[in-house]
C-alpha cells in the first residue's frame, strides 16, 4: 500500500465531510431505487430552477430533455447504475421551465449486500459555458469537434464552393439507423468508438471526398461518383464491420442521394431533397442509400418554382381573393364572407392555399399574402357598408403574421385607409397559432387590442388538435368553426355526431358563435340545425365565389 497516501488522509475524514465538501461545489440531487427524486441540494435548486417542494417525486427522466437523444441517455445512464455501476460523462439536461444545461455527471449507486439498488446519488459540474464556447469555436474552426470531418457550417461552404466550379456532384446524406436504442452502445465511450470507427470507413470508403458530419449519427458526402458507388459502402459496410468491447455491431445506414446540377441546384435545395430521400428510404424500412423517387421530385421541383414565382405573383396582382358566404340559422340568411386567397399560374396551373399558404409562411412572403388579402376584404366589407348592408368578412391569419410586433398596427392601418369598421373583419386562428400564441405573450396582447377595437376571434377547424378547449379560455375568442372533418361522418357515425352535438352545447355554454364549416348537404344541415349550430359553411350553401359574382339582397 502506499504509505503517503495513508498520511495525507487525515483519520478524522468520514464520508459525511466528502459530502459536505462536494456540496459546497457540485449540484447534488439523489433518487430511490426508481429513479424518483427523493435529496437536492442548493446548487442544483439554483441551476435547475426548481423548488424543493414541486421536485420531490419528480423523475430522473423528467429533468433529461424530451427529446429521443435526451431520453436515450437518461435509460443508458439509468441502465449503467441499475446494474451497480459508476456512470461518468458529460449530460444535456433541462430546468424545469425546459431550458436546456449542460453538466457533467458522476451517476453512483448504492447497492445493498445482495445486489438490490437502495439510490443513486448524482454529482454534476454545470459546463454549459464550456459547450457554447465549444460550439462557437466549431463554428468559427469549421471542424466537427469529435472526429475531424468538417462540420455543418463547412459544408455548406464546400457545397458553394463546388457550385461556384461548376463541379457536378452527389449530396449524399447518411445516418446511422437506430443510433440510440443501439445495444451494447451504453457508455459514452463506446458512442464515441462508434462514431470513430464509422467515421474512419467513410474515410476509407470514399477517400479523397469531402465529409461531414451534421449531426450526432449524421453525414454528408460530396462525391462526383453516381449511385452505384455509393451504394457500395453498405457493402464495404458489412466486410469491415466495427468492433465495439470485441463484438461485431451490426450496424445499418440509411440514406439519400441527389446530384447537382441535375436535381437540385443550390445547397438548401440539396439539403432538404437529400432528407426527403432519406425519409423515403426509412419508411420502406430503411439501411438503403436511395436517390429520391421521381414523383417526390415533381413534389421539390414544384414547391421550388412556387417559392420562386410568388413575389413577382404578387407584384403583378396575380393572386385573387374568393368569398364564401357562411349562413346564419337564426337570421335565415348569410350574414358574413370568408376571404380565401386564390393563385393560378399559366406554367404551375392551379395552386391551392394548402400547398401555398406553407411556401408563404416558409419564405416570409404571409406578411404580404395577409395583407393583401386583409386589403382587399376590407375594401368590400366598406363598399357593402356604404351599400346599407351589415356583412361582415372573415380573414384567415397566420401565426407567422403575429410573430411581427406590429401586426395589430399593420391591421389597423389598413382599416382606417380603407375607411373599414373594425366589426365588419373577423380574424380566423387555427389550432397552430393559438398554441403559438399561448406561448408569446405579445401575440396575446395583440389580439386583446384587435379585440378592444372590434375586430372577433375565431377558433378555426375546431376539434382537430388536442388542446381546442384550453385555447377558448386563455385567448380571446368569439367563435368556433367546427373542423369539416366532423362534418363529413356526421350522417354515417353515431359517435361524431354526439361529439358535434357536445361542441355545439360546450359552445354556447360558454356564450360563443358556433359555426360548421363544410356542409355540404341538405340532411347536414337539417341535423346541424336541430343541434342548435348558430350557422353553417360550405357548398350546399354556396362554393366560395369572386367578389363580383356575389348578389346581396
Ligand atoms: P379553411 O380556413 O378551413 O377554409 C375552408 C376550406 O374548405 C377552403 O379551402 C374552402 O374552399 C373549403 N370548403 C368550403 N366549403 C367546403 C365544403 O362544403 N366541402 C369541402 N370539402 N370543402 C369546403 P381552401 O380555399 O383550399 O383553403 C384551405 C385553407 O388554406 C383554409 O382552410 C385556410 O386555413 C388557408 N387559407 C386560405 N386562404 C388563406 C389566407 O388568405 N391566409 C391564410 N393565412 N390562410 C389561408
Ligand atoms: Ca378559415
Ligand atoms: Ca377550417
Amino acid at each position: 500500500m502506499n504509505s503517503q497516501n495513508e498520511q495525507l488522509m487525515p483519520d478524522s475524514l468520514e464520508l459525511p465531510d466528502i459530502m459536505k465538501s462536494l456540496e459546497q461545489f457540485y449540484m447534488v440531487n439523489r433518487t430511490d431505487s426508481d429513479g424518483s427524486i427523493t435529496y437536492i441540494n442548493k446548487n442544483f435548486l439554483d441551476t435547475s430552477k426548481w423548488t424543493p417542494k414541486r421536485i420531490l417525486g419528480k423523475t430522473l427522466w423528467q429533468m433529461f430533455p424530451e427529446t429521443d437523444a435526451g431520453q436515450n441517455q437518461a435509460h443508458a445512464i439509468w441502465n449503467t447504475v441499475t446494474n451497480g455501476k459508476t456512470w461518468f460523462g458529460n449530460a444535456e439536461k433541462i430546468t424545469r421551465l425546459a431550458e436546456p444545461y449542460f453538466v457533467t455527471l458522476i451517476a453512483i449507486p448504492s447497492m445493498q449486500s445482495d445486489g438490490k439498488l437502495i439510490s443513486v446519488t448524482f454529482l454534476e459540474l454545470d459546463n454549459t459555458d464550456e459547450v457554447h464556447l465549444r460550439e462557437q469555436l466549431q463554428e468559427i474552426a469549421f471542424i466537427d469537434y469529435e472526429t475531424g470531418l468538417m462540420s455543418r457550417y463547412k459544408l455548406e461552404t464546400a457545397v458553394n464552393e463546388a457550385i461556384a466550379e461548376d463541379k457536378h456532384f452527389s449530396f449524399v446524406y447518411i445516418m446511422i439507423d437506430h443510433f440510440y436504442t443501439l445495444k451494447d452502445l451504453q457508455s459514452p465511450e463506446s458512442e464515441k468508438e462508434l462514431i470513430k470507427s464509422f467515421t474512419n470507413r467513410l474515410k476509407r470508403f470514399f477517400q479523397d471526398n469531402p465529409i461531414a458530419r451534421i449531426g450526432v449519427n449524421e453525414f454528408v458526402v460530396l462525391t462526383p461518383f453516381g449511385d452505384w458507388y455509393v451504394q457500395g459502402f453498405l457493402q464495404f459496410l458489412e466486410q469491415q464491420p466495427i468492433y465495439i468491447d470485441n463484438s461485431a455491431l451490426p450496424l445499418s445506414v440509411s440514406g439519400g442521394i441527389v446530384r447537382y446540377p441535375e436535381d437540385q441546384s443550390t445547397y438548401n435545395h440539396l439539403m432538404k431533397a437529400a432528407l426527403v430521400a432519406t425519409k423515403e428510404v426509412i419508411d420502406h424500412g430503411g439501411k438503403k442509400i436511395a436517390s429520391l423517387s421521381s414523383a417526390s421530385h415533381q413534389g421539390l421541383n414544384r414547391r421550388a418554382i412556387i417559392d420562386r414565382k410568388l413575389l413577382t405573383a404578387l407584384n403583378h396582382n396575380n393572386l385573387q381573393v374568393v368569398y364564401q358566404p357562411q349562413f346564419d340559422v337564426a337570421a335565415n340568411k348569410i350574414n358574413m364572407y370568408e376571404a380565401l386567397v386564390r393563385w393560378e399560374d399559366a406554367e404551375l396551373g392551379y395552386i391551392s392555399p394548402d400547398e401555398l399558404i406553407p411556401i408563404a409562411e416558409e419564405n416570409g412572403l404571409i406578411h404580404d399574402i395577409g395583407a393583401f388579402v386583409l386589403e382587399e376584404s376590407a375594401n368590400l366589407a366598406t363598399k357593402w357598408n356604404a351599400e346599407g348592408q351589415t356583412l361582415s368578412i372573415a380573414v384567415n391569419s397566420s401565426v407567422r403574421e403575429f410573430k411581427n410586433s406590429h401586426m395589430k398596427e399593420k391591421i389597423s392601418k389598413i382599416l382606417e385607409e380603407t375607411g373599414c369598421p373594425a366589426s365588419s373583419i373577423q380574424l380566423e386562428i387555427t389550432e397552430k397559432f393559438a398554441l403559438q400564441a399561448e406561448e408569446e405573450q405579445s401575440i396575446i396582447l395583440q389580439m386583446k387590442e384587435l379585440q378592444d377595437e372590434g375586430i372577433q376571434f375565431a377558433l378555426d377547424d375546431f376539434g382537430t388538435g388536442y388542446a381546442s378547449f384550453r385555447f377558448l379560455q386563455s385567448l380571446p375568442i368569439s367563435k368556433i368553426k367546427i373542423d369539416k372533418l366532423f362534418i363529413r361522418s356526421l350522417l354515417t357515425h353515431s359517435k361524431t355526431q354526439q361529439l358535434v352535438e357536445g361542441m355545439i352545447k360546450l359552445g354556447k355554454s360558454l356564450g360563443l358563435y358556433v359555426v360548421a364549416e363544410g356542409v355540404e348537404t341538405e340532411e347536414q344541415f337539417e341535423l346541424l340545425k336541430a343541434m342548435g349550430i348558430d350557422a353553417v359553411q360550405g357548398y350546399y350553401i354556396s362554393a366560395p365565389i369572386s367578389a363580383d359574382m356575389i348578389v346581396l339582397d
